[in-house]
């Protein structure tokens, strides 16, 4: 049995293409199953019950040397603890290849577009496999959830295609009104402490001299995608402390949380300490006031505020 798995503190797309991978695997005769390395965020158990899919049980300890498929991630530091003891065989992703290694030659499939399932269903196709009606919810939701429906700057004309094709087949005709609900359900945050606020949308990022045995820093970056910031900064000075336990638990050089404005398209980030609020002004040009930097329109963690981080511990090691 292939265990196929999504990444730590996975969102919405960490789970559907873990689901809709495994199944597709299946119909092709390769005896796989989902799984997730966390706990969901607000969003997904919205999307599932829309599916009507149930959540992945979690992933339990695996054997060194068990076989896996990795979906919607390939970094270490992002996935099961003991990844470099096992066998990955299949991957499947949208985001920049970090330190992934493999022990035999696998199945890959990275293309920068702006979500997992956006391959999924190109391998669907590739495969001349109909696309399932939950599937379908699964997919579209995912591209809907990681582009921001199609707000962020990762989105590819690949990922509207994709939704297009799949909303009849969900049987969803008001793709708008469902990204709609999808987000106030996910912005929906209760009385959730701080601490799992931080870390429900969080990965942690080595940045350095790529050639050098061991990482320079080692950042922790959070997002909070949201309809409704104002509840996110009357609960700033918690975040805050939030962070800076984070940092130390963690041993982290940095943190920083993103508050994206959905529908305004806008980034206001919590800045942990002096140490970031000085690399946040060099990389961004952003000045710290009370805790908080205005990043403007650089919603994407992943094509806005990695990469320019990235380049720059490159070349301060
Ligand atoms: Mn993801
Ligand atoms: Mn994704």
């Amino acid at each position: 049995m292939l265990p196929v798995f999504g990444h730590l503190n996975p969102d919405t797309d960490a789970i559907a293409s873990a689901l809709v991978y495994a199944h597709l695997l299946s119909r092709q005769g390769i005896d796989a199953q989902a799984y997730r390395l966390g706990d969901l965020n607000f969003e997904t158990p919205f999307v599932l019950q829309k599916a009507g899919v149930e959540a992945p049980p979690l992933l339990p300890v695996l054997e060194a040397g068990t076989a896996v498929a990795l979906v919607d991630h390939n970094e270490r530091a992002q996935s099961a603890p003991n990844l470099a003891d096992l066998q990955v065989t299949h991957v499947v992703d949208h985001h920049k290849l970090g330190d992934l290694t493999t022990m035999q030659p696998a199945f890959l499939r990275f293309e920068p577009v702006g979500c997992t399932a956006t391959l999924l269903l190109k391998l669907h196709r590739e495969a001349r496999l109909q696309v399932e009606q939950a599937d379908a919810w699964l997919m579209l939701s995912a591209i809907l959830s990681d582009t921001l429906h199609f707000r962020s700057p990762t989105t590819t004309p690949n990922d509207r295609e994709a939704v297009a094709f799949l909303a009849p087949i969900a049987g969803l005709r008001d793709v708008t009104a469902y990204a709609l609900e999808m987000f106030a359900a996910k912005s929906d945050l209760g009385d959730t402490p701080a601490a799992e606020l931080l870390k429900m949308d969080y990965k942690v990022f080595p940045f350095g001299d790529p050639a050098a045995q061991h990482p320079v820093q080692r950042w922790g970056l959070g997002v909070i995608e949201t309809t409704n910031p104002g509840y996110v900064f009357g609960r700033q000075a918690e975040l805050l402390d939030a962070m800076r336990a984070a940092r130390a638990a963690d041993g982290l050089d940095g943190v920083l949380l993103g508050v994206v404005d959905i529908l305004n398209e806008t980034n206001r980030m919590l800045v942990a300490g002096e140490a970031e609020a000085a690399v946040v002004q060099q990389v961004f040009g952003a000045p710290t006031l009370d805790g908080v930097a205005d990043l403007g329109g650089r919603i994407s963690r992943k094509k806005q505020i990695v990469p320019a981080l990235e380049k720059y511990f490159e070349t301060q090691s």
